[in-house]
């Protein structure tokens, strides 16, 4: 823990931390000690942890870097928190994200930008580290931290580890508990790890995850012991190449990284299959009005009376409407009036319900190929590395959203998805591979992710 604290304030550089939690840490830590000189080690007894600063914890400011949190201490801890300090992981402090976790770069973050500690060879541009999870992908790999939660509505688990080399999974929705997480899609929003290595992911899942009565969207399943699927072989499992994510100007490199990965799972005893996911090419915009139609919804909550900032008006219309103004950013605004708009009696079934359709048809495309006997799908977890903070999105947000094209379908589709290190580009920045699981089938993605790392 105090070699992790230390690591942390020499990397303030990055901004991956928000806030740091030193004696809170010190404290933990002395009780995971006492706890194992007793005897009673618990799974993760000790283990210095970076949380999102999504998550809600008791007496620690939780802010979803936002400002209209800006000053909200918790009263309650998430659901996901609490089984990892019931397990002995110790709190180094929260970490950076997108503002409600709404972003690709960690760019709309009330606290700034975060740093990526990648460069592209003989130059100094500092990268983004993707995003929302961005603050959580840069503290792991820069080694601030042994693992980190996150968040994945779009990818922001995923696309994050691609860009920094570290494994980030998102699990089946439903695996953990969303209580206590601030909520930006409901529909799509899960919790997961970011690791240092699938091993490492395994473990912290296996804590993250489980039932909860207080999250009704909770299932109740048995959370089986993900570290035994690490080194399971994966002779015989079938892997689906999906044909339409075979983007046209995909880089080469891309194209190449994915074809390796492919010869390394079959190199292990996979059998390769082509399969086809023909509504591929309509996640992207459907997820884009289903993300801001709940998105909308959700943020109705924070009117300056029940949290945080609170601005004047001459009357409570106009305290809402100031405080609201002052307290997003432009990201977020720019997604509740989408939301407000597909939602709006006259467009919601232009909109809002043509893309649940999309959705059960994304979802459908997934269960055909299962169907077929295929154990998991493997894809680019990204278009392309890691790149410069600002180079992206400024003038288009369309640009950014880009960026989401291989992930998104996973969360229409409720399903598991990991991403791995699996090689570098031309300017040697880190590139990744997605895996994609049927539902619940996380162990599987251990098994073959830890192949391709
Ligand atoms: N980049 C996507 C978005 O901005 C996904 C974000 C996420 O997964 N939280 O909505």
């Amino acid at each position: 823990t105090d070699a992790h604290l230390s690591a942390i304030e020499q990397a303030r550089v990055l901004n991956a931390f928000v806030l740091e939690t030193p004696d809170q840490a010190r404290s933990m830590a002395r009780e995971a000690d006492a706890k194992i000189a007793k005897g009673e080690v618990g799974p993760l007894a000790g283990i210095p942890l970076g949380i999102k600063d999504l998550f809600a914890t008791k007496g620690v400011r939780t802010t979803a870097c936002s400002k209209i949190l800006g000053n909200f201490v918790p009263t309650y801890e998430s659901t996901v928190t609490s089984q990892l300090w019931r397990d002995g992981a110790v709190m180094l402090g929260k970490l950076n994200n997108d503002e409600f976790a709404m972003g690709s770069a960690n760019e709309t973050s009330c606290f700034g930008p975060v740093g990526n500690p990648w460069r592209r060879e003989g130059s100094n541009t500092t990268l983004v580290p993707g995003g929302s999870s961005g603050g959580s992908a840069s503290a792991v790999a820069a080694l601030l931290c042994m693992g980190a939660t996150a968040t994945d509505t779009g990818g922001s688990i995923r696309q994050p580890a691609a860009f920094t080399a570290t494994v980030g999974i998102k699990p089946t929705y439903g695996r953990c508990s969303r209580w206590g997480i601030v909520a930006f899609a409901s529909s799509l929003d899960q919790a997961g790890p970011i690791a240092r290595s699938t091993r490492d992911a395994a473990m912290l899942l296996r804590s993250m995850a489980g039932h909860d009565p207080k999250d009704t969207t909770s299932v109740d399943v048995a959370v089986p012991d993900y570290e035994a699927a690490i080194g399971k072989s994966v002779k015989g499992l079938r892997i689906g190449i999906p044909k339409e994510y075979r983007l046209d100007g995909m880089p080469a490199e891309i194209e190449k990284l994915w074809s390796e990965g492919a010869a390394w799972l079959k190199a292990a005893g996979a059998e390769l299959v082509e399969v086809s996911l023909p509504h591929t090419k309509y996640a992207l915009p459907a997820y884009y009005i289903v993300a801001p139609a709940e998105a909308s919804s959700n943020l109705a909550r924070y009117d300056g009376v029940r949290y945080g900032l609170r601005e004047q008006g001459k009357n409570i219309i106009e305290q809402y409407e100031n405080t609201r103004a002052e307290g997003f950013g432009a990201e977020v605004r720019r997604r509740v009036m989408i939301g407000t708009y597909v939602l709006s009696a006259g467009y919601y079934d232009a909109y809002y319900l043509r893309a649940q359709k999309v959705r059960t048809l994304i979802k459908k495309d997934f269960e055909d190929c299962f169907a077929k006997g295929v154990n998991a799908i493997l894809t680019p977890a990204t278009p392309s590395a890691a790149f410069g903070i600002g180079e992206k999105g400024g003038a288009d947000p369309v640009e950014m959203y880009l960026n989401d094209i291989f992930t998104v379908t996973v969360n229409m589709a409720g399903l598991p998805g990991i991403a791995v290190p699996a090689g570098k580009d031309a300017q040697g920045l880190p590139l990744g591979l997605q895996l994609i699981g049927r539902p619940f089938d996380e162990e599987t993605l251990f098994s073959l992710g830890e192949v391709i790392e």
